[in-house]
This record gives C-alpha cells, sequence and structure tokens, in this order.
C-alpha cells in the first residue's frame, strides 16, 4: 500500500523531473519496499530543486523524512568532492565509505568486507555449531543445505570475485560450510580441527543429491557462477531501468513499470557485457577452468540472459566437472557406491523429515547412511571376525549390513519395503494378498517358493505378482562400474525364478528391487510409474487436487525411506549387539568409540546445549547407557529388554515432537508383529 500511495507523487513526479525530454539524465529515483534512494548528480539538488519537491511530495501524502535515518553517500574519491558537498541538502548524515542498500553493501572494500564479516559470517559462525550438533541429524543437514547454504549465496552474488576483500571472505564461508558438514558426520568434531573431510568426502558433498551427493554448494566453486548471473540480471535490469526513464515524460498516462519494458538482447551484449572487463575476464576464467567452447561465449551469455536460474545455468558446467573428475580418479567401488546413491538415492538427502515416514528421527542413527553414503567408516563397526557369522567384518558396514545372514534385521528392511510398495498398490486401487503361496502351488504343489504379495486385478483375469528386494551394489565393487548393475541383475534373477512358471497360470511378474544407498532398478521404475497412474485416477487424489510431480514424490519419498529407516535400524541393533559382546570380553575396559561417543553426546547434550535437546531424550539415553554398561550382556532376555526400554523411552520422548515415531524395535520374528508394533 505505501508503495502504491507514494508511486505517482514521489516517485514518478521525481523520475520526470529527473529526466527531462530534451536534457540530459540527472539519474533516477527507485523505492524499495519503505526505503527511497537517489541515484543522482549531486547537481540535481541545486539546479532542479529536487530537494524541495521531494519534500511537496511527501507532504501530499502526509509523510515526512525521517532526518536520523537518512543517509548520503559521497566516497572521498568523487571527483569535485568539496563541490557536491556543498550541493547536498543541510542536516542529513554523510558516510564516505559505503551505504547499505537492500541488505547489502555498497562502498570501499574495507566497508564491505566489515559488513559481511559483522553479519552473515557472525550469524552463519554462531548457527553452524547450533545447528549441526542437533541430534536430529536428518533435520540438522537439512538446515545447513537449504537455510545456511542460502544464506551465503546472496553475499557470493554481490562480492565482485576480482576485490581484494573477497578470497578472504570466501575462505571464511568456505570453512564454516565445511565445520558444519563435519558436524553432521562426526559429533566430535573440534572447531579447530576438520578431520575427515578428504578431497573426496567434500567433492561427493558438493555434488546435487540425485548425483550422489549432499546438494551442499561449495562457496569457493560457486562464486564466479553467482557473480556472473548476477551481472547478467542486473545489466537487463539496468538496461530496463534506463530505456523506461527515456520514455517516462512521453507516455504521462501510462504506469512506468520497468520489468516490463522490452529490451532487446543484442543491446544487453553490446552495452553492458562486451565493454564490461571484470565480466569478460571473469567470463574467461571461468570458460577456462570448465572446459567451454571457446567460440559459444556470445551463446552463453545469451543462455543466462534467457534462462529463469542463470546460477544454477552456470554452476550446472561445474557439476560436471566435479562429477567427470570424480569418475576419472576414483576407485571402481567408489565409483559404484556413488553411482547407487544418484536418482533415488538422492531421496535420502532431500526428503523434508516433516511427516514421520520421510525421517529417520532417532537421534545420531541418521549419521549412518550420510557416512556410508559418504565411504566413511561407520562408528562402532571396527573391523573383526564377525561375532555371528564366520564371516569378515568391514568397518564400512558392508558385512553387517548386507551380508551376515545372522538375525532378521534383512528381513524386516524388505518387509519395511514390501509394505510400503503394498500401500501403494492398495492406493492405486489394486485388490493385494500378502505371500500368498497358493499361484506357486498351481505349477507346483510342493513349492514352497512365494512371491511377496499378488494384485489381483491388475488386468481384468490377469494378476500380477510383486517380488521385493534390497540389493547391496559393492558386491559388484571390484569390477568395472555399471551404475545400476546391482538392480538391475537383481531384477533379472527375480524374473528367471518366477516369471516362466507365473505366465503357466496367466500371471505377470514383476520385481521391485531397490539398491542398498537407495537407487531403483529400471523396472521398478516402469511398474511405479504405472502404479502413480492409477493412483492418480483415485477419487482420493482426485479430491485433494494433487498433482502427479506430488503424488509421485510422496510414493518415492515413502518407498525409499521406508528401506533407509529399517535399514539403519537394522545396522544399530547390529552394531550394538556387536559393542555389547566385545565389552564383555574385555571386562567392562571397553574404550569403543560409539559407547565413548554416546556417552559424550548423552553429557553434552545435557549440560551445554540443554536448550537444544528438544527431544528431551537425554536422560533416558544416558541412563540406558549406565544400565548397559553395568549389565551382563549374556543374559539375551534382558538384553532385548534393554533395547525395548531405549526404544520404548525414545518413543516416548519422541512424541513431544510432532512428526516423530519410531517403527519397529529389536527383533520382530514375523511381519505380523511387525505390523502390530507400527
Ligand atoms: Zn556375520
Amino acid at each position: 500500500m505505501f508503495n502504491i500511495a507514494i508511486h505517482s507523487p514521489i516517485i514518478k513526479r521525481l523520475n520526470k523531473i529527473l529526466n527531462p525530454t530534451n536534457g540530459p539524465s540527472y539519474g533516477c529515483v527507485i523505492a524499495l519496499h519503505d526505503d527511497i534512494n537517489f541515484l543522482v548528480q549531486p547537481e540535481a539538488f541545486s539546479k532542479l530543486d529536487l530537494w524541495n519537491e521531494f519534500n511537496l511530495g511527501l507532504l501530499e501524502c502526509g509523510l515526512e523524512t525521517n532526518m536520523t535515518k537518512s543517509k548520503f553517500y559521497l566516497p572521498l574519491t568523487m571527483p569535485n568532492y568539496e563541490n557536491a558537498l556543498s550541493l547536498i541538502p543541510q542536516g542529513i548524515g554523510i558516510n564516505n565509505d559505503g551505504v547499505k542498500l537492500a541488505g547489502s553493501p555498497i562502498g570501499t572494500p574495507e566497508f564491505c568486507f566489515n559488513f559481511w564479516e559483522s553479519t552473515l559470517i557472525q550469524e552463519i559462525s554462531h548457527a553452524i555449531p547450533l545447528v549441526c550438533t542437533w541430534p536430529n541429524v536428518q533435520a540438522a543437514l537439512c538446515l545447513l543445505r537449504l537455510c545456511i547454504c542460502t544464506k551465503f549465496n546472496h553475499c557470493l552474488r554481490l562480492t565482485d570475485p576480482t576485490a581484494e576483500y573477497s578470497s578472504k571472505l570466501i575462505d571464511r564461508l568456505h570453512y564454516l560450510v565445511q565445520l558444519g558438514l563435519s558436524y553432521v558426520i562426526d559429533y566430535n568434531t573440534s572447531p579447530d580441527a576438520i578431520i575427515e573431510i578428504s578431497d573426496n568426502v567434500w567433492d561427493q558433498s558438493t555434488l546435487p543429491p540425485k548425483k550422489g551427493g549432499l546438494g551442499i554448494p561449495d562457496p569457493k566453486k560457486m562464486h564466479i557462477p553467482a557473480y556472473l548471473a548476477t551481472c547478467v540480471a542486473s545489466s537487463m535490469s539496468m538496461l530496463r531501468l534506463k530505456e523506461a526513464m527515456r520514455s517516462i515524460n512521453d507516455k504521462s498516462d501510462q504506469c512506468i513499470d520497468s520489468q516490463r519494458t522490452e529490451v532487446s538482447l543484442n543491446e544487453l551484449l553490446i552495452c553492458n557485457l562486451r565493454e564490461n572487463t571484470t565480466v569478460q575476464e571473469l567470463f574467461s576464467k571461468f570458460k577456462n577452468t570448465y572446459n567451454i567452447q571457446k567460440d559459444s561465449s556470445e551463446l552463453i551469455f545469451k543462455k543466462i540472459a534467457m534462462d529463469d536460474k542463470p546460477q544454477a545455468f552456470l554452476y550446472s558446467f561445474v557439476i560436471v566437472d566435479i562429477d567427470s573428475r570424480i569418475r576419472s580418479v576414483w576407485s571402481s567401488e567408489d565409483v559404484t557406491r556413488l553411482d547407487s546413491c544418484c536418482y533415488e538415492g538422492g531421496i535420502l538427502i532431500t526428503s523434508l523429515p516433516i511427516k514421520k515416514e520421510f525421517s529417520i528421527p532417532s537421534p545420531h542413527l541418521f549419521r549412518e547412511r550420510i557416512r556410508m553414503r559418504l565411504g566413511l567408516s561407520i562408528k562402532g563397526c571396527n573391523a573383526g571376525p564377525c561375532l555371528d557369522c564366520n564371516g569378515h567384518v568391514d568397518e564400512n558396514g558392508y558385512h553387517l549390513l548386507s551380508v551376515c545372514k545372522i538375525g532378521n534385521e534383512r528381513q524386516c528392511t524388505h518387509n519395511a519395503v514390501r509394505d510400503a510398495v503394498v500401500e501403494l498398490c492398495r492406493y492405486a486401487g489394486l485388490v493385494t494378498r500378502i505371500e500368498d503361496p497358493n499361484l506357486n502351488k498351481l505349477a507346483n504343489i510342493k513349492s514352497k517358493r512365494r512371491t511377496d504379495f499378488v494384485c489381483d486385478n491388475f488386468l481384468p483375469g490377469v494378476p500380477l505378482t510383486f517380488d521385493v528386494a534390497v540389493t547391496d551394489p559393492r558386491q559388484f565393487a571390484l569390477i568395472k562400474p555399471q551404475p545400476g548393475k546391482a538392480s538391475i541383475t537383481k531384477e533379472k534373477s527375480k524374473i528367471n525364478k518366477y516369471e516362466k512358471e507365473l505366465s503357466k497360470f496367466g500371471a505377470l511378474f514383476q520385481p521391485f528391487v531397490l539398491e542398498s544407498f537407495g537407487r531403483w532398478g529400471p523396472l521398478s521404475r516402469l511398474i511405479f510409474k504405472e502404479l502413480i497412474s492409477r493412483a492418480m485416477a483415485t477419487s482420493a487424489t482426485h479430491s485433494l487436487s494433487l498433482s502427479r510431480p506430488v503424488v509421485a514424490h510422496y510414493w518415492r519419498t515413502k518407498i525409499t525411506l521406508a528401506m533407509h529407516r529399517q535399514a539403519n535400524l537394522g545396522m544399530y541393533q547390529r552394531i550394538q549387539r556387536r559393542l555389547k559382546s566385545e565389552m564383555n570380553k574385555s571386562n567392562n575396559n571397553s574404550e569403543d568409540i560409539i559407547f565413548q561417543q554416546h556417552k559424550q553426546m548423552a553429557e553434552n547434550t545435557t549440560s551445554s546445549q540443554a536448550d537444544l535437546s528438544i527431544d528431551g531424550n537425554t536422560t533416558s539415553r544416558s541412563s540406558f547407557l549406565k544400565r548397559t554398561i553395568s549389565k551382563t550382556p549374556t543374559d539375551q532376555a534382558e538384553n532385548t529388554a534393554s533395547s525395548r526400554v531405549l526404544l520404548s523411552s525414545n518413543s516416548q520422548a519422541l512424541s513431544t515432537s510432532p512428526s516423530v515415531q519410531i517403527s519397529s524395535p529389536t527383533r520382530c520374528k514375523n511381519s505380523v508383529s511387525r505390523h502390530k508394533l507400527i
């Protein structure tokens, strides 16, 4: 309302005076919300009586200037400084070093550096230890990515990379972002020593989630794309503004809107970019760094100017560069892991923990998923012989997660995925029956095979049977990396196992395969698409008027997170068993990291960061630790009981926060008990 009120009597009127039809322009007046800014030659005040005209306009609106809040910026380097000083109205403060305009500094390098240092850097330095040590690691990572990292993008856009203070500023930001990431992957990070962020870990983290990364922007690599994109976009705005000012006296009846003024792209290239040496230098540096073809410079400028998201367009070259470098340098084992983290694998990072089915809320558990994604060792998962089978436990959690056959954690993960897919089928209007062996028995009465579930009415008279699997791509780690190999192989083997037999009785067969890092098999994607089409046709979707991408996103996240949640919990249980057993051997003198770590966490949370423990479970966790440490772990019954105590106390405490619930405690015997627990 304020903007509309001041538009004609102040902004338009002053701009008309400043831009006479037959004469030179003295500048312009722009309003950003309730801030009115004069970008004018000092002579305008004496020659055009600008200040009196301004006060007259204010009077018409019933307003007056707050002189204490008003400032003039006159750089000392300005030609005829003394003369300019005498021309501007009296009674308003004068800044020689700089001013703040729309949340950004304009002024000398010292002024700009101090501005960012005292606002942005201070805020982020304060926020990172608070946010990134939050026991709800999933929420902490989301806040780091979506709130803290977007905050410094504003600074990158407005800081000239060639300015002398720029590298100092960007180094500070770079360190702070790495510190944040370090807290996320290791709770015991000390602010003076970030140990685990190797080049490999950092490179992967800076990739977008869909490309296997964590989606954390690298301030150093983001800087030039951000600044160039802003240069192009603001040049466009400046030309529009100039054009609007030129015609302000011609079209007196029309409202001048600089955003709608047509400016040709060529004008942009000719006036603002081709002759701007800083932009040209930065651009050629960018082109050389990322091997962009030499002759396409203007084409890319045009693309940037036309693009809705010019910064993302430029940054895409950086991402391609990081990705190809990683793939040429990394071992086949690491590339296999990265491939498996791509596509649906990114859901682990992008899902916002706003719903219970989208979150891994148990304190600190999510960290194990992130460490596995980045190829780091899992805390408490020390290498050595397996206590359950004859295998060898590796510190990356491969054996404990995907190889060891003892314990039913893997079955639980499989069942969690199956249940999520069944839920989707039912939502899509299919009648489903779980683990019905009848179809298999038709082929062979003695058959003990049974597919996971059957949808009776997939096509009229044609049932569809599903078999779900979770497969670990690390089994193919030593051969040449091939994206999705694990899921493709698993889908094929399932088809070979079931399809022929079932087709004899007119039934269709469909595998549904997820890789341990989240990627889906290609056939699973196809059937998912089909199920979403059916879900779109249901009355429930219609009545909520949901769009297809929203529905697909919901179910894709639900299915993938079901796998992560259960696998995460299973892994935790195995690690606990292993640690207890090791501790038992060494007569309670254990130096095990995870216990030390958990103990420390509990102590830290209760003492210094009491305000952070919104989960409120610190006492229950520390008392659990005391209990388990003093316990004799040979007593299996008590063991299980104590795990139950932990989990139930967790869920009790967690139920105070809105979107949180533990899905399934230890050792569910079968799917029925699991259902009850959920
Ligand atoms: Zn084992």
